[in-house]
């Protein structure tokens, strides 16, 4: 065993050319390497891979690993590759032939890794062949797919529960980014029988900043976003088709290069799409959810939603996907109450049962409750996944506090409008009747004549708008969707109407008189390293070009980064660097090391 973790030991710092294991990653491949059962929940961008691939090339015996995802194992078995490691795929997108070649050498022990997508694995001809070999490990990726808890459950992957059985002499383990800890017990329980040792590492992502803001005019917001973000990669989150195509030619449009993705498009186009991605500097991608599961680029460096995502666990996922390589990267949600609406009858006109819409709509709760509130949101967030921390000061509400108000007075002029109009219209109409509007609607309906007619006239559309999205997000307010999204006052809100309970509101501020937070994308390189980055970076992506590869898996951000500080001049500097393993040293080190050369001896001639 000891000889075992020495070898993972150097495998990490030779093959793999990282200096020391990420937090759990140790804890974990020890636990895998003396065969022990295992659920892993790590943040996306907290190693996990490594924490089965090690395992893998140090065991004498075969490891499967299998992954709902194609684009990921076709990257993780390229990165592999790479390093020199004989590894093995079978799923949907390879032909017959590819197939028998990888199985023939899988078997007869020229390779002993193999990725494999569910449904190739759990047909009776696979099973029955596998069970003549010494399989050692099955690891599940993205596990939380086995468990209908969950909310990407897949059929073919429930299947997998019955590897335990099938094959009680192999380990099996599982790894995943999202679980609460009903899903992480349902999971470990398929895998494993309830016997796997549940390892959580803590969800923070320190380098992800978190902010919100009121939509109001999507276009000049987004473009005032991404101003100063051209030149690296992002992705931008629709609800719709159609609303990825219209925002990616909107930006198109605007001098950007983005391409829209949903899976609509077919699945040449999709490829297409994902592999420039991989592959180029800046681009964005605007897309719906289909997009971005298996995509396992670490230099993302801002995910955008300007529709609300349907939970915070698809919040939290979905931003995930930022900053892999653990630096500063930029989250942005827009949204407005039209996307609560929309929502909101998601859930409803959805064909599942009513205890599943209600546990849906109290998801959709909470992450309006994160929207809105005036403290910390990365604490609110951490507390939804039971993790704690203090105020984060990387979020918009640490570095500009909302001031809070007391808006009693306010709540109840809305509350009665909302009241005397019956309980029956959404906020439209509602604030239209605050504001004193003379609309055909109105007087249609007798609506100026009433008391309430005007009493909030002193405030513009969007004050109460997001007036009426605080309430709310503090339950004093619910929408009524079989009623077309109609403001009806909750219990809590007849107590402010009728008995003045205290109400507090976060400040409402005018877009144009928000202090601008810079988030530029700043760097701390001086000039000089600053350029010479550049240049690696397009040297690294003609390599990339030249042999196909997605750019990061020739070295990733953080090692240009190092190699621009560092300026490694011989093999023993470069193999240094972050992410530097011999391999990677003997295929680049010289074109890297000419352009560092270059660079040092034309700073010496301007001196
Ligand atoms: P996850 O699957 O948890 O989202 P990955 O396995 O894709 O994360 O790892 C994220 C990034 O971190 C990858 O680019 C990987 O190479 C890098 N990485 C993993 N472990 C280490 C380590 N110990 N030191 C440095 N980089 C690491």
């Amino acid at each position: 065993m000891s000889e075992m973790l020495s070898q993972a030991n150097d495998t990490l710092r030779n093959l793999f050319g990282f200096s020391e294991f990420r937090p759990n990653q140790k804890e974990i491949i020890e636990h895998v390497l003396s065969e022990k059962k295992l659920l892993a929940v790590m943040p996306t961008g907290a190693g996990k891979s490594l924490c089965y691939q090690i395992p893998a090339i140090v065991s004498s015996k075969r490891t499967i690993i299998i992954s709902p995802l194609i684009a990921l194992m076709d990257d993780q078995l390229s990165s592999m590759k790479l390093l020199g490691v004989k590894v093995e795929k079978i799923h949907a997108n390879i032909d017959r032939q590819e197939a028998i070649d990888a199985w023939l050498r899988f078997k007869n022990g020229e390779s002993k890794i193999i990725y494999m997508s569910p449904e190739r694995l759990m047909t009776e001809k696979m099973l029955q062949s596998l069970q003549s070999l010494d399989i050692g490990l099955f690891v599940i990726d993205e596990a939380h797919c086995i468990s209908k808890w969950g909310q990407s459950f897949r059929k073919d992957y429930e299947a997998l529960s019955q590897l335990k059985e099938l094959f009680p002499e192999s380990n099996v383990i599982g790894f995943t980014a999202t679980a609460d800890e009903a899903t992480r017990l349902d999971i470990a329980d398929k895998i494993a029988g309830g016997n796997a040792k549940i390892i959580v590492r803590g969800f923070d992502r320190p380098n992800l900043y978190l902010s919100i803001k009121l939509k109001r005019k999507w276009q000049s917001q987004l473009l005032e976003f991404l101003s100063n973000r051209k030149q690296v990669s992002g992705i931008v989150y629709c609800l719709s088709r159609n609303g990825t195509e219209k925002v990616a030619s909107f930006l198109s449009e605007n001098g950007f290069n983005a391409c829209a993705y949903h899976a609509g498009l077919d699945g040449d186009t999709r490829r297409k799409v994902q592999d420039r991605f991989m592959t180029e500097e800046g681009m964005v991608v605007v897309a719906t959810i289909a997009f971005g599961m298996g995509i396992d680029k670490p230099d993302i460096r801002y995910v955008v939603h300007v529709n609300l995502p349907s939970s915070l666990e698809a919040y939290y996922q979905e931003i995930g996907r930022a900053g892999r390589d653990g630096l500063a990267s930029e989250t942005l949600l827009i949204y407005g109450l039209d996307d609560l609406v929309l929502r909101r009858r998601m859930i409803e006109e959805s064909d599942a049962e009513d205890e599943y819409k209600l546990r849906e709509h109290k998801r959709l709760d909470y992450l309006l409750s994160y929207c809105e509130t005036p403290d910390c949101r990365r604490k609110l967030l951490l507390n939804y996944f039971d993790d704690k921390i203090d105020e984060c000061n990387n979020c918009d509400n640490c570095l500009d506090p909302p001031k809070l108000i007391d808006g009693t007075e306010l709540a109840q002029k809305l509350l009665s409008t909302i009241f005397r109009t019956g309980q029956y219209f959404g906020q439209v109409h509602v604030i239209n009747v605050l504001r004193g509007m003379e609309e055909k609607n109105i007087i249609d309906k007798g609506h100026n004549n009433l008391s309430v007619f005007g009493i909030g006239s002193e405030y513009s559309k969007d004050f109460w708008q997001s007036f009426v999205r605080q309430l709310l997000a503090f339950g004093h307010l619910r929408l009524n969707i079989h009623r077309y999204g109609s403001l009806q006052i909750t219990n809590s809100g007849m107590d402010i109407l009728k008995n003045g309970k205290l109400f507090q509101y976060k400040e409402i501020k005018n877009e144009s008189k928000v202090k601008k937070i810079s988030r530029e994308v700043v760097s701390d390189l001086d000039e000089n390293d600053q350029s010479l980055l550049m240049k690696l970076k397009e040297l690294r992506l003609n390599i990339a070009k030249e042999s196909k590869l997605p750019a990061f898996t020739v070295f990733h951000d953080i090692a240009l980064r190092d190699m621009a500080v560092l300026k490694p001049r011989t093999s023993e500097e470069f193999l240094e660097i972050n992410g530097v393993g011999p391999s990677k040293l003997e295929k680049w080190s010289s074109p890297f090391m000419k352009i560092i050369e270059e660079h040092l001896k034309a700073i010496e001639e301007t001196h």
